[in-house]
């Protein structure tokens, strides 16, 4: 079989080079990383719960319009997703107040804030991906003030569409970090989002035990990082693909304007969601 060619390799992620022209795969690797590695360790199962995650995720937001670079998943742990200039900088959203804000600004986590924020991160693992502000993003040109203010509109779009999805599985959205990449359409260049959206990516907490269900169960070593990704997958309805051999009974499925319609045998296709 021909090699494919590696394009990239970052922490929790390789990309090569695609089957056709403009086109890249992402695979998702069990590597857990945190404090730019200086903690790290191989979690069974995380590239395929994440690469899920996120493909239903950037399925949804195709439906509703909001671009982004993702075209469909191949197997387990990859998806086809299309080749974009990743811009270097990392956009987060806050709701609530939690990570890094807490300790800069002096606030408690679980505040809720005064409206979402947010912040740019340059990305840059030498300097530990610092704070910058959009001054530094259009003056070192790595976008231009138009490309802010797309960004800046994805992202409070992404923040509204993500929150009710999760509010609707019991789970808050306290923050998230979001990538963005140029991508050449019809002669025109247009921002989409790309990378991931996962827990790995996200504060995910439960509404009502207020139960970490993201990375940072990794990087404050609270354990059961894998559990709570399988649940976050579980509430999304994701499991029954992912364990075609669980359970054996019938269960509901719901046609496409979300109302129960019949029943279908446990591991079946789920939900018409299903990876081409
Ligand atoms: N985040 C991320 N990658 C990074 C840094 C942050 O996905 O390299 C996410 C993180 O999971 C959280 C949000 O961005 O959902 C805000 O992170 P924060 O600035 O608090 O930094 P952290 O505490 O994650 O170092």
């Amino acid at each position: 079989m021909k090699k494919r060619r590696r394009i990239y390799e970052g922490k929790a992620k390789i990309l090569y080079e695609g089957p056709e022209p403009g086109t890249l795969v992402q695979f998702f690797k069990d590597d857990a990383t945190a404090y730019n590695k200086k903690m790290h360790e191989i979690m069974d199962g995380k590239g395929v719960l994440n690469n899920r995650i996120s493909e239903h995720i950037f399925k949804q937001m195709n439906r509703i319009g909001i671009p982004n670079h993702f075209i469909k998943r191949l197997n387990m742990r990859e998806q086809l997703i299309k080749e974009v200039e990743i811009i270097p900088v990392e956009v987060v959203v806050r709701n609530i107040a939690a990570g890094t804000i807490c300790d800069r600004l002096g606030l408690t986590e679980g505040e809720v804030l005064p409206r979402s924020i947010i912040e740019f991160f340059y990305k840059k693992d030498e300097l530990n991906d610092p704070l910058v502000s959009e001054e530094h993003v259009t003056a070192f040109g790595w976008a231009s003030p138009q490309e802010i203010d797309d960004m800046m509109a994805l992202a409070i779009r992404v923040n509204d569409f993500l929150s009710g999805l999760f509010l609707g599985i019991g789970v808050q959205l306290v923050d998230f970090k979001l990538e963005f990449g140029r991508h050449v359409e019809d002669d025109m260049v247009r921002i989409i989002v790309a990378d991931e959206i996962s827990p790995d990516s996200c504060r995910l907490w439960d509404i009502n035990t207020r139960e970490k269900m993201d990375k940072d169960r990794f990087r404050k070593s609270l354990g059961g990082m894998i559990e709570a990704y399988r649940e976050i997958a579980t509430r999304l309805g994701l499991m029954q693909e992912m364990e075609p051999t669980r359970g054996s009974g019938p269960v509901l499925v719901a046609s496409n304007d979300g109302k129960n319609v019949g029943k279908q045998e446990s591991g079946d296709k789920e939900n018409g969601d299903k990876g081409k």
